[in-house]
């Protein structure tokens, strides 16, 4: 028997590098960025204003000599501690800190796409600071399995002619990357979110989890790089 089937399911309906942004971008335009706390070159004011950030990502990637940033599925961050939606508690380990998604940062209008074929569950306008922005949700069915994929920070223009239930085919644009005054004050990224219980919630879902929710959100929102594949 296999220890997580849902995991080999996900893993099984791509068969390669599968974008979830597109502006012409090849795999190997890629680079990973790590903005945990272990990165000592970031000591808070990097991720502080999104300006700061911005600065910081133009020289990584400049660095690297690639595109588009990616990376932060169970990553463990300090820049949520800039907005109290999140530090809920005082108490360690109740901080919600632990990034559940994975982050693809690249230009504001960037086009967002269906990473697989599906139905919009559900949207909504995520506008309190530091939050989503405006959010799809899709809902996707298998076999044996129904899930979601939950596509945040994007423009507010994206969500004006949506209606539930409408058919994305894999690929198929369904937004675009919001600015940092749409987008809950980010540089322009896509957070990206497999969730498979959505317990209830439409047109949200949390993005980050405490130490001691984590054991859960994990098992519930695997690594979305199952299905893009950027290795
Ligand atoms: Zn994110």
């Amino acid at each position: 028997m296999h220890k997580n089937t849902f995991f080999d399911c996900l893993a099984g309906l791509t068969s390669g590098f599968t974008p979830v942004v597109d502006a012409g971008f090849f795999m190997g335009d890629y680079v990973h960025i790590d903005l945990s706390v272990k990165n000592r070159e970031l000591g808070g004011q990097e991720l502080a204003s999104p300006e700061k950030f911005n600065d910081y990502l133009s020289k990584y990637l400049q660095k690297s000599g690639k595109k588009v940033a990616y990376g932060g599925y169970h990553e463990k961050r300090g820049l949520y501690n800039r907005s109290n939606l999140f530090s809920a508690a005082e108490k360690e380990g109740l901080d919600r800190n632990i990034h559940l998604g994975i982050d693809i940062w690249a230009e504001e209008n960037t086009p967002v796409l269906a990473v697989l074929s599906g139905k919009l569950h559900s949207f909504q306008d995520n506008s309190a600071f530091g939050d989503y922005g405006p959010t799809i949700i899709l809902e996707h069915r298998t076999e044996n399995y129904i899930f979601y994929t939950l596509y945040g920070h994007l423009s507010r223009q994206s969500l004006s002619s949506l209606e539930i239930g409408q058919d994305f085919e894999q690929g198929e644009k369904i937004a675009e990357l919001g600015g940092a005054s749409e987008n809950g004050n980010y540089v322009p990224h896509l957070h990206f979110q497999v969730i498979k219980d959505l317990e209830g919630k439409r047109g949200d879902y949390p993005g980050v989890a405490s130490e001691i929710g984590i054991r859960f959100y994990l098992k519930n929102c695997p690594d979305p790089n199952l299905l893009l594949k950027i290795h």
